[in-house]
């Protein structure tokens, strides 16, 4: 048995496609707003969700729109405008994809809970036979690691005895796809595994709220409050309303002004 600690890597995000915000700024006469506006703000994520949001109401300039007196220049202005009136269908737009690494089956059925603005790609316990069991050891069960080392160890061999049943030399793909389904059976649900995660943004404050909360199991709270921590630091105007308190185990709950936009 390996212990193993869960990991969040940040692997893509939304990139504004520049030609295309040129054209559709030529089709609204927002030029000028485009040029100041771009300045102010090279987050790609952050001005396309700015970009959806103005094309609503043409809203890129005074006398676009004959309805409109006054407009919000300051993309932080008009960003924090769009959460706490939420407005966030237009965060929908940009998304994050992330890889957690070594995370148990625990996590990732807690997680696919959550299915509005999802795509998910786990590793298969179909297709791949694991040769040791890694596992990530929770703090409650810290004063007694050496017992669970030893009865996680103790599986793994039963594990490898019913494997060395088969004589997977002989196998077909399909034949031992389908006797490696049917051995995982006696894996325990702690079990490391890898899942790749792509969420839009109104959907990643909602999961960073609901799982960094004291409530939230705590191996999805420490992966979320890395999450949390990522966004805050790459999207300032998306994330810039949370905040984070540190609990007693170590993790921290992120806590936005504005709740579900
Ligand atoms: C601390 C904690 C404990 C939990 N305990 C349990 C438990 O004991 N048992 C259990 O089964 N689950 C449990 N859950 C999971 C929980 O019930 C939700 O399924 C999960 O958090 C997904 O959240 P969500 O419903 O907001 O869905 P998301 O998919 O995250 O959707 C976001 C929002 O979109 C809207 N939405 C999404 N889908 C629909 C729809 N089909 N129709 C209408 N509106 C929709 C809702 O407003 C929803 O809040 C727990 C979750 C937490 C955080």
């Amino acid at each position: 048995m390996k212990q193993t600690e869960p990991i969040v890597v940040k692997l893509a995000e939304t990139k504004l496609d520049e030609d295309g915000a040129k054209k559709l700024a030529e089709h609204y006469a927002a030029q000028e707003w485009l040029n100041r506006a771009r300045q102010l703000q090279p987050n790609d994520s952050e001005f396309l969700i700015e970009l959806a949001g103005r094309s609503c109401y043409r809203s890129f300039g005074v006398g676009l729109n004959p309805n409109i007196t006054k407009v919000r220049d300051n993309p932080k202005d008009y960003l924090t405008n769009v959460l706490e009136k939420g407005d966030g269908s237009i965060l929908e737009h940009a998304t994050v994809t992330f890889a957690f690494l070594n995370v148990s089956r625990i996590f990732t059925h807690e997680i696919v809970r959550h299915r509005a603005g999802t795509a998910m790609s786990q590793e298969s316990l179909r297709f791949v036979r694991p040769r040791e069991i890694s596992l990530w050891l929770p703090p409650d069960l810290a004063s007694t690691s050496r017992e669970v080392v030893e009865v996680v160890g103790e599986i793994e061999k039963q594990y490898h005895y019913l494997e060395n049943h088969f004589d997977w030399d002989k196998m077909n793909f399909e034949q031992k796809k389908r006797v490696t389904s049917a051995l995982r059976r006696i894996l325990p649900d702690g079990i490391a595994t890898n899942l790749i995660w792509t969420a839009n943004h109104r959907t990643i404050r909602w999961v960073i709220e609901m799982r960094t909360h004291p409530s939230a199991e705590v191996e999805i709270r420490k992966v979320f409050g890395k999450v949390a921590e990522i966004c805050i630091k790459d999207y300032p105007l998306l994330y810039g309303d949370f905040t984070g308190a540190k609990l007693s185990d170590g993790t921290s709950q992120y806590t936005p002004k504005f709740s579900k936009v």
